[in-house]
């Protein structure tokens, strides 16, 4: 039997995965993880963190079946194929990705290395190039994408494997133990378990998922982030029948829009996806984009999400939305720095979907919201955060001001803001700018660009 070297990369897990079931069939199994330098420079604390316990998680379930992930320093570039020599490697299994890194890396890889390299797709719900129009391309506009891609026929399940493994006592590196912190209690298992506590509530999804105070989500995009679970096992526990099963299933087709998207047009991290909108006179004001970070803009629902990325290094899809839309449109920073930063930042930072998103949000993506749609912060407060719990919780020297109040402080006079120790410029900051002339700048800013 000759010896595959599977590489585990954002496909942390033994279940649903496409490549790992294929290298199983045939082959005794050398797993492997490279840890490169990118994946830790381009992450900040909190998916660090995850993805350690990921990485950790996986070597556990791998050691529980009788094997063992070896976990090496890349980059894989330098020190791939001296570990296929070294370790009498017959061939290469991995899952491909999207992302320019990964494509340039995996190009060059197959010119350096001498077997034989086998790739699959397990991290979407349909590989990239596979949900085309009728002239053969990837729809520019996100309805026609969906309504190709629902209908075609799902994905089968992939089969568990058995695998075979190598003597752990022939690995010649052996510097597993000490690259990744052990802590296992992430992985394929915690994603199940937030998997199956959401599917209790999944009927209620459409209703509930645009309110930052309700658990309506399923927080399970850094799971999807890193492939401790994949999407379509995800699938195969939904109904098409049901409203908030439909709806779910349609953010994981954004999912796979972004990604396709991505993989068609490799500048979709540096350049607007609508040329007209390379030109936009951004204002990139250091100081205001701090205030931004820390959250202290002196608009509530902006500080709460920030503070909440800042304490946790996740966001409520609704206030992301809200929040880049406050620093692209009223403060006109450039969404690439607001990208980068939501990028390091988020548990779940994606190069497609951030990209993806911040493009839709700026405008200057495909099919994005229109140049003049400029999100009002107290109006989307009020409707998404009626009762201001979710402020409260993320902006306590707000808390004793009433489910009114809270969305806009300094529209109350002095007497009502000193009834609650609040002092406008000392304790909450004023507004960094002013809604309407905020807009109006917004949209002309826009409307030159455009020319
Ligand atoms: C400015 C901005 C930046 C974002 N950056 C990221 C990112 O770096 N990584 C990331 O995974 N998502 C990103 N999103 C999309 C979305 O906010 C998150 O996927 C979602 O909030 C994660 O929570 P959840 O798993 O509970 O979502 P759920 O509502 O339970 O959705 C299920 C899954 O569908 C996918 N999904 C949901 N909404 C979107 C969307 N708008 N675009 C693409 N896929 C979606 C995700 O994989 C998600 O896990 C961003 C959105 C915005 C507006």
């Amino acid at each position: 039997m000759t010896t595959a070297l599977f590489w585990f990369r954002k496909d942390l897990r033994l279940k649903d995965n496409l490549a790992w079931t294929k290298a199983c069939e045939s082959h005794r199994i050398h797993p492997v993880f490279i840890l490169e330098p990118e994946l830790i420079s381009n992450s900040g604390p909190y998916r660090r963190q995850q993805f350690f316990s990921n990485v950790s998680a996986l070597a556990a379930e791998i050691k529980s079946i009788g094997g063992e992930l070896s976990i090496i320093q890349g980059p894989a570039r330098d020190v791939l194929a001296r570990y296929i020599r070294e370790n009498n490697i017959d061939c290469i299994y991995f899952n491909a990705d999207t992302t320019p890194f990964s494509r340039q890396r995996d190009e060059q890889l197959a010119k350096d290395i001498s077997v034989p390299i086998n790739t699959f797709w397990s991290g979407l719900v349909h590989p990239p190039e596979t949900v085309l129009t009728q002239k053969g391309e990837i729809s520019k506009v996100f309805t026609p994408f969906y309504k190709k891609w629902v209908t075609l026929p799902a994905p089968p399940s992939v089969e568990d494997s058995q695998p075979i493994f190598v003597d752990a006592q022939q690995n010649t590196w052996n510097e597993t133990q000490d690259l990744i912190p052990s802590t296992s209690n992430q992985g394929y298992k915690a994603a199940i378990n937030r998997l199956e506590k959401f599917l209790k509530v999944v009927d209620d999804y459409h209703e509930s998922r645009n309110f930052p105070s309700k658990e309506g989500t399923s927080f399970l995009s850094s799971d999807l982030h890193f492939g401790t679970i994949g999407p379509r096992e995800i699938l195969h526990r939904l109904s098409s029948n049901r409203e908030g099963h439909r709806q779910f299933i349609r953010q994981l087709a954004w999912r796979d829009w972004y990604s396709h998207l991505l993989f068609a047009n490799q500048d979709i991290p540096t350049k607007a996806a609508n040329p007209s909108y390379d030109n936009i006179s951004w204002r990139d004001n250091p100081e205001e984009f701090e205030n931004w970070t820390k959250g202290q803009t002196g608009y509530p629902i902006i500080d709460a999400g920030m503070r909440q990325l800042s304490a946790t290094g996740w966001m409520h899809n609704r206030v992301r939305m809200i929040t880049a839309s406050f620093l692209v449109k009223h403060l006109l920073v450039d969404w690439r720095k607001g990208e980068r930063y939501f990028r390091k930042m988020l548990i779940d930072g994606d190069v497609a979907q951030n990209c993806g998103n911040w493009q839709w949000v700026a405008g200057t993506g495909f099919d994005a919201a229109p140049y003049f749609r400029v999100f009002n912060p107290m109006l989307q407060s009020k409707k998404f955060d009626p009762t201001g719990i979710y402020i409260q919780r993320w902006v306590p020297e707000l808390e004793s001001l009433s489910n009114a109040e809270i969305h806009a402080p300094w529209e109350h006079d002095q007497a009502t803001l000193q009834k609650y120790n609040l002092m406008l410029g000392e304790t909450y900051p004023f507004p960094i700018v002013n809604h309407a002339d905020a807009r109006e700048r917004a949209i002309a800013t826009y409307k030159e660009a455009r020319g």
